[in-house]
């Protein structure tokens, strides 16, 4: 069937809001807070592969009170006082983000989930991780806490195409992703994907299959991201030594591919993020001349309006 914009809008947007339904879900404002539990990754450390995803430099992912020399608790104690004088939120998400935060025995993790759970203001975790770093003892762990808190783990899956994921040197498969995302499911955990859009190699095309893949996955938020090349990574030598070899999207491009992609998106699947906020002074390329997240988000919802676009207006199913 062809879905209709009245399938699941209440509010005013032309695609699925992860925020519209945090916030029917909590009652309020939730802010996540993030942390560096100080692991490594397995892509880094020569289990998987060296040198790690072509495109990480996870200096891009951590704000300044974030650091493995402190403790969970002095993190988040210092990020809560941080966004407690800049919004009126009052609960608060530990967020495990930099590098693979699965990437250890489940004792270690324990210890540091309990740790997050047992501050009063933080009401879960939000836990960010590899497809390949799973297995079903920690997934059963969370599947307890999450009887009585929020749980939230993310899969970095990138691109749908294996082809992408060895050239970025991801050092797993689509399928792998699959695999995760199946054990995942069903178990009251929030599941979260990232996907990568203007990786070198795909075409539009490319990037428009990988709305038709995702949808038929178990999972419940997407994080769209677009490729910027970040300094101090292996993406940045492979760019000054071969330009040609990188598509980098322009906003303009990038917006009308978005749009396109949420026209082939299940309606069901959340959107949390459309663009990357790596910090200024980290980018090569491109130049988005300094564009909020915002006015950024602003441009696509106006785009989709002008042309009467939506979140799964092509979408199929069988049922
Ligand atoms: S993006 Fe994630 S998986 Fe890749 S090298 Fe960085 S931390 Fe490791």
């Amino acid at each position: 069937m062809y879905t209709d914009i009245s399938y699941f809008w209440e509010g005013s947007k032309r695609y699925h809001a992860a925020s519209f339904d945090a916030k029917k879900m909590f009652g309020e404002r939730i802010q996540k807070i993030s942390t560096d539990a100080g692991f490594s990754c397995p892509n880094r450390d020569g289990t998987k592969a060296t040198g790690g995803c072509t495109y990480c430099n996870n200096k891009t992912f951590n704000p300044f009170y974030c650091s493995p020399k402190k403790s969970i608790t002095e993190q988040l104690t210092e990020g809560i006082a941080f966004f407690s004088k800049k919004y009126k939120t009052q609960k608060y998400i530990a967020y495990f983000q930099a590098y693979t935060n699965t990437y250890a025995e489940l004792s270690v993790l324990k210890a540091y989930w309990e740790e997050a759970l047992k501050m009063p203001d933080i009401i879960g975790l939000a836990i960010s991780t590899r497809p390949d770093c799973i297995d079903s003892e920690k997934l059963d762990y969370l599947q307890k806490l999450a009887e009585t808190h929020y749980i939230s783990i993310e899969y970095g899956i990138e691109s749908t195409k294996n082809e992408t994921l060895k050239f970025i040197n991801r050092a797993h498969s689509f399928e792998e992703s699959c695999a995760a995302l199946q054990m995942s499911a069903g178990r009251g955990i929030h599941i979260g994907v990232h996907l990568i859009l203007g990786l070198p190699g795909e075409s539009h095309d490319d990037m428009l299959n990988h709305a038709k893949i995702i949808s038929e996955l178990p999972f419940d938020t997407l994080k769209l991201h677009q490729l910027q090349i970040i300094k101090q990574t292996i993406m940045a030598k492979q760019y000054s030594e071969n330009p040609n070899q990188f598509h980098l999207l322009g906003l303009d491009e990038y917006i009308c591919l978005i749009a396109d992609f949420l026209e082939l998106l299940n309606p069901k699947i959340k959107i949390e993020r459309f663009v990357s906020e790596s910090p200024k002074n980290m980018i090569i390329a491109p130049d988005w001349g300094g564009k909020k997240n915002f006015e950024i988000v602003a441009k696509i919802e106006k785009y989709l309006a002008v042309h009467n676009m939506f979140q799964g207006k092509k979408y199929r199913t069988e049922d």
